[in-house]
């Protein structure tokens, strides 16, 4: 059933736009402890479709309760789905308690109208109304409201917490969290001789005491053995590799012999030396950059080629380099802005001067415009590092 339900529902938000058309997408399915599987979903809308205004905001997501008499699907959803808790004094040992308060927030604030604070966080409308439901004997208003989109409570029948995040840290964050990875614990397993004490020492192998486990439920299980994805995306992500002038990787078995390996003219075939050739020849090609390229071109790895691509999109994305390596990180600071580049002396031009680094040309070009921005990426690139 959640199968077939989250099918639909992808098929509702990137198929038929039901909430505004979406250029980009992910989702990560998750099994609860108890089993039940959930999928976290990220929406990614077209410029004109972005819910900016409050306006905007209100047309896609609820926080109060549906109206009994006008609206009797959602409203059934929404007590039945969508309320959180109940928690806090009367509710101490719920799921979401911690330190004695709610994990979640709840109960929100009354509001009288949606408004967006300062971290691009919507907060949403939810009036006191008086309108009230029970549920496990407590009495919960529009403070206890999951917020949730109409159509999609009403259609679904089931959870769905939709929320807006304008803010770019809020877009990391839940890509951090989606790509989180399974539950895992690190589980003892002993009996009582094994901790027998011998003289003063407790004699503890913990190599051999401590597994990490992955714990599986039945319908996690089901749901491998069917092979049903755990996540998808769209669109494509192309990785584009880089090197400084014959830095390339090359790939041989360990009996080739090595003269004839570095004689095969493919090993000086690259992404990035393809990239030259095929902005040498195509004068269509040069309007993009290096990490651009792949909207429209597509690498063939058997011929090691880019052709012009006759349908689709992806994104091209280069591998992130240390600001230690030096030259390979300014190389691709000019590939992520230089367009149409024939050759790495053409990166290192900037106003008809062949510069003799590349760092020189980033400088030149004002990319690193003083010292402090450099600091400033000296920090970062070390965040980098050690995160
Ligand atoms: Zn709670």
């Amino acid at each position: 059933m959640f199968k077939i339900k989250l099918k639909e529902l992808i098929n509702d938000i990137h198929k038929k736009h039901i909430l505004g058309r979406t250029i980009a997408g992910i989702y990560v399915i998750e099994f609860q402890k108890h089993g039940l599987p959930h999928a976290h979903i990220l929406i990614f809308f077209a410029e004109d479709c972005k819910p900016h205004t409050v306006e905007d905001v209100n047309r896609m997501i609820n926080a109060e309760l549906p109206n009994l008499e006008t609206n009797r699907l959602a409203h059934e959803t929404v007590a039945r789905c969508m309320m959180h808790g109940p928690c806090g004094v009367t509710f101490p040992n719920g799921p979401c308690m911690e330190e004695g308060k709610c994990k979640k927030q709840y109960p929100r604030k009354f509001q009288s109208e949606t408004v967006m604070d300062v971290h691009g966080y919507p907060i949403y409308q939810r009036r006191d109304t008086g309108h009230t439901l029970l549920v496990h004997g407590i009495e919960l208003d529009n403070r206890w409201v999951v917020p949730h989109n109409v159509y999609l409570s009403t259609k679904y029948d089931a959870h769905i917490n939709v929320e807006v995040c304008n803010n770019i840290r809020a877009v990391k964050y839940l890509f951090k969290y989606v790509y989180k990875g399974h539950d895992r614990a690190t589980v003892e397993i002993s009996c009582q001789s094994d901790n027998a004490i011998k003289g003063n020492v407790v004699e503890a192998d913990e190599i051999k005491k401590y597994l990490d486990c992955r714990y599986v439920s039945a319908s996690e299980a089901a749901w491998r053995i069917f092979k049903f994805d755990m996540h998808e995306w769209f669109p494509a992500v192309e990785r584009l590799q880089y090197h400084l002038p014959n830095q390339q990787m090359v790939l041989f078995d360990d009996d080739d012999d090595v003269q004839e390996v570095v004689a095969r003219s493919a090993i000086s075939r690259t992404m990035l030396t393809e990239w030259f050739k095929t902005n040498q020849k195509s004068e269509a090609a040069r309007s993009l950059t290096f990490d651009q390229f792949p909207q429209q071109w597509v690498w063939n790895r058997k011929l090691k080629r880019w052709t012009m691509r006759k349908k689709g999109f992806a994104i091209g994305r280069t591998y992130y380099a240390l600001l230690t390596s030096d030259e390979r990180y300014y190389l691709r600071m000019l590939l992520n802005c230089v367009k149409g580049a024939t050759s790495y002396e053409h990166l290192r031009t900037v106003d008809a001067t062949t510069h003799d680094t590349f760092k020189d040309a980033c400088i030149a070009m004002g990319l690193l415009a003083d010292d402090n921005e450099w600091h400033q990426a000296l920090e970062e690139a070390s965040v980098w590092a050690s995160g």
